[in-house]
């Protein structure tokens, strides 16, 4: 079966930067499973997994525009160190997350620890950069109608069983 719209794929993936590093990689655990044309990948990754077949590998770099975006320096921002969570003692790359007025849950970096205010980083951590992944395809299969309407894989590498 081919990856079309409404197939759960599994794959495994490393992800480097372009300078080679691995960023991520899905070897010596479960692949990663997904519902295609969900958007539950990075666009660019999702448009390249069209078509292809188990025991395909392929090599693709995507850019930012088709990854997590660029950077955009609006999502930078300080803080006065005494609006942190109390315990919190504020350290360079530590990861902490808040609540806007609107309710929605946000995720930023401290990226500047000074004495009165601490400068966050809301970008996501790849925005800005390409991302070269490595895929190979492990199996692809039709969603069943459970998984269509929760939106979600079941079984290994899923939501739940
Ligand atoms: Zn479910």
């Amino acid at each position: 079966m081919k990856v079309a719209n409404e197939t759960v794929v599994r794959f495994h993936y490393t992800l480097r930067s372009d300078s080679g590093e691995v960023l991520d990689a899905s070897e010596g655990g479960e692949p990663l499973a997904y519902i295609h044309g969900f958007g539950q990948i990075v666009p660019g990754l999702e448009a390249a997994m069209a078509g292809r077949e188990p025991g395909d590998r392929f090599e693709i770099k995507i850019p930012p525009a088709q990854g997590y975006g660029e950077r955009d320096e609006d999502a930078i921002f300080r803080i006065p160190r005494a609006k942190l969570p109390p315990g919190v003692t504020p350290k360079v790359g530590m990861e902490l997350a808040a609540r806007a007025p609107d309710g929605a849950v946000f995720r930023f970096r401290l990226i500047e620890v000074g004495d009165t205010t601490v400068t966050a980083d809301a970008n996501h951590p790849l925005a800005g950069e390409n991302l070269n992944f490595t895929i190979s395809v492990v199996e692809v299969r039709a969603a069943t109608s459970e998984e269509l309407e929760h939106g979600h894989v079941h079984g290994p590498g899923g939501a739940h069983d």
